[in-house]
């Protein structure tokens, strides 16, 4: 029996005892004695500096009993990957938010104040989560020979994520991978010609993947699929010439664990729609179309091993297709869900930010890196329930030891946050960082745990330290006697919240346990966390909340040091691409319509071109880029060499910049 049904046991067996909900409930929800602090260790400065010791193996031990209890319940089935907006991301902000109440009674209290209500104190900042798509329209039938076929939606095709709003009937056309040109020359185009078969004014049937060898491997790639597969490149350059619909199908054969699966409204979602249907088709669907159409009653198979060797289109002739495809959008509200612990004196009015998001993927509507994981839930166990019951963990601790300082023992306000739609881009901290509790510049510094619970091998990744003025010595001892092994980074950008901090001036801290095969798939599970592990940086970030909300010296934001952790934002997927471009890209967030330029690396290709700050990029070369995830498949087309024309927006000003990219490091 997996430790997942073990925590459900005991949660179910509490709610007989005392009537609390289970799901709320925590074993040993007991304040946890503070440790004497140490004296400081020889880096600290000559100061009279006292730095907050470490947690003793007693106090560790009854944090991983805490930690194994909030993440077997917030990774749990019940909570349903904690999507925000749907019943198990509501489950999940209650869940926080009943801790936080737990701790009124050392005067901790609700961080907002309910909107035109009197003033009335609330721990929720409610917000509009990102839009999902909602399919209000969906047609797809075909006449042949007089015989008029309509498919079924959800069973033989759905329309996809960047369908216009709109409908087309006109003949049918394959276009086989629907490849402009690939590394070797392949092209699913060749020039035949004037008279020769084309797209302009049909609907394109374009094979998914590309072309593949007899067992259905690429032909291309030692493994997978190689980046001419890319499935947004391939609609665009159907579309530019000249479809009037596009639908995409499996090719039969192929060996991939998509097979079998349609993507849907919410799979592929970010691109600004385009003028046309497009809609995915099942493989059997296809087949049975094109046998009906095709004038030499070839079949879809026959047509792949064509197109395996030479792209072509083929006229599909005795087809007419009707397409129609609607797309309404349905913005769930979400929370943001805070908790203050008073400052106290001259500092009271500053801020410590103790930070998590609680969200994630929920059944995978959002930040999926293997599509077929789709419909299962996320249960998000590392990312990033651990971060948040380090949250929960830390504020119940912080506050039960400030409430035995000397009562005035000058202290800044410490602030616990737990974000919600960081998935879908750092939407709960960047709306809070544009509706603060106080003025943001009163913010002093923010401490982020975001998956801090698959410590291994590697060292704790530690970003941000040289954000603010002094801040790498400061932290230096906190590190070096943390039991843990850490690899400092300077920058305070990077894949996760406290980006949002960042960028507008505020000192940061993230704390992050380093990547794994189970990122993003709902394998990422309690049975795999390492609950000591998660404790120790638990304990790493309490330490420093601590002592950063009672020192006396100010936090002087430094802007500058790069990325702060994980990967270096322009390179998506390690080992995937083989140029650099040299940008740290600002906002993630689907409403930008470009790539905005958060921070120009030095002596990078994007540095020498002349890119600035806050340029947003909208262009690569002719395709019109609306967010990191369109501009990938180009990018990691680009080769070591290549001149691109970047168009960017500067001052409302449209620039195109010529950028010679350059290898990456090693990169193939
Ligand atoms: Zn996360």
């Amino acid at each position: 029996m997996s430790t997942r049904s073990l925590v459900r046991l005991s949660a179910a067996a509490l709610i007989l005892v005392c009537g609390v909900p289970a799901s709320l409930l925590i074993a040993g929800d007991t304040p946890s004695p503070a440790p004497a602090p140490a004296p400081a260790p020889a880096s600290a400065p000559a100061s009279n500096r006292v730095v907050a010791a470490p947690a003793t193996e007693e106090v560790l031990a009854a944090d991983e009993a805490k930690f194994k209890a909030h993440i077997g319940t917030l990774a749990s089935n019940e909570y349903e990957g904690r999507y925000p907006g749907t019943k198990g991301g509501k489950m999940a902000a209650d869940y926080v938010q009943y801790h936080f109440e737990q701790l009124a009674k050392y005067g901790v209290v609700p961080a907002f104040t309910e909107e035109g209500d009197g003033g009335k104190k609330t721990y929720r900042q409610p917000f509009q989560a990102p839009a999902k798509n909602v399919a209000e329209k969906q047609e797809f039938s075909y006449t042949i020979d007089g015989a008029a076929k309509s498919l079924v939606a959800g069973t033989d095709f759905n329309i996809l994520g960047f369908a216009g709003n709109t409908d087309a009937t006109a003949p049918l056309a394959f276009a086989g991978y629907g490849i402009t040109m690939a590394d070797d020359g392949y092209t699913s185009y060749p020039d035949t010609g004037e008279n020769g078969p084309s797209l302009e004014g049909k609907i394109a049937i374009v094979l998914r993947f590309e072309p593949m060898t007899e067992e259905g491997t690429s032909r291309w790639a030692k493994e997978g699929w190689s980046f001419a597969a890319g499935l947004e490149p391939k609609v665009g350059s159907a579309v530019r010439r000249g479809a009037k619909g596009v639908i995409i199908v499996n090719p039969p054969g192929a060996k991939d664990d998509r097979m079998g699966k349609l993507e849907d409204v919410n799979s592929l979602t970010s691109r600004e729609p385009y003028e046309v249907p497009v809609v995915m088709m099942t493989t059997e669907a296809a087949e049975a179309l094109v046998k009906a159409a095709d004038p030499q009653g070839r079949s879809l198979l026959d047509l792949r091993k064509l197109v395996d060797k030479e792209g072509a289109i083929v006229e599909l002739s005795k087809a007419t297709v009707t397409l129609g495809s609607k797309i309404g959008k349905l913005r769930p509200m979400t929370d943001n869900v805070g908790a203050v612990l008073p400052g106290v004196g001259e500092l009271k009015d500053r801020y410590i930010v103790l930070g998590a998001h609680y969200d994630h993927l929920g059944t995978g509507l959002v930040g999926v890196r293997f599509p077929s994981d789709r419909g299962q839930i996320f249960h998000g166990a590392d990312d990033n329930a651990s971060g948040t019951s380090g949250l929960l963990i830390n504020a119940a601790k912080l506050a039960e030891e400030f409430s035995k300082l000397p009562p005035d023992q000058p202290r800044r306000s410490v602030l616990f946050l737990a974000f919600s739609a960081e998935e879908s881009g750092l939407n709960g901290s960047r709306y809070y960082t544009q509706h603060p509790i106080a003025p943001i510049g009163q913010h002093d510094y923010m401490i982020n745990t975001d998956m801090i619970g698959r410590l291994a091998d590697k060292p704790l990744e530690a970003g941000g330290v040289a954000t603010a003025e002094g801040l790498s010595d400061w932290l230096n001892p906190y590190f070096e006697s943390s039991g843990l092994k850490i690899a400092a980074k300077p920058g305070g950008m990077g894949p996760s919240d406290h980006a949002s901090f960042y960028a507008v001036s505020v000192p940061v801290l993230f704390l992050f346990s380093g990547m794994h095969p189970e990122y993003h798939r709902p394998t990422d599970t309690p049975d795999l966390i390492n609950y000591r592990g998660a404790a120790q940086i638990a304990d790493l970030a309490k330490r420093i909340a601590r002592d950063a909300a009672l020192r006396p010296e100010p936090f002087t934001f430094v802007a500058g040091g790069g990325a702060s952790a994980a990967t270096n934002n322009d390179q998506p997927a390690p080992g995937r691409s083989r140029v650099r471009f040299g940008i740290a890209p600002g906002d993630y967030s689907g409403d930008e319509k470009g790539v905005l330029v958060g921070e120009v690396l030095p002596d990078t290709p994007a540095a020498k071109a002349g890119l600035k700050k806050n340029d947003l990029i909208i262009k690569w070369n002719d395709n019109r880029i609306v967010g990191v995830e369109e501009w990938m498949p180009y990018f990691n087309a680009a080769k070591p060499g290549d001149v691109v024309k970047v168009t960017v927006l500067r001052e409302k000003q449209e620039m195109v910049i010529d950028v010679t990219l350059e290898a990456r490091g090693g990169a193939r």
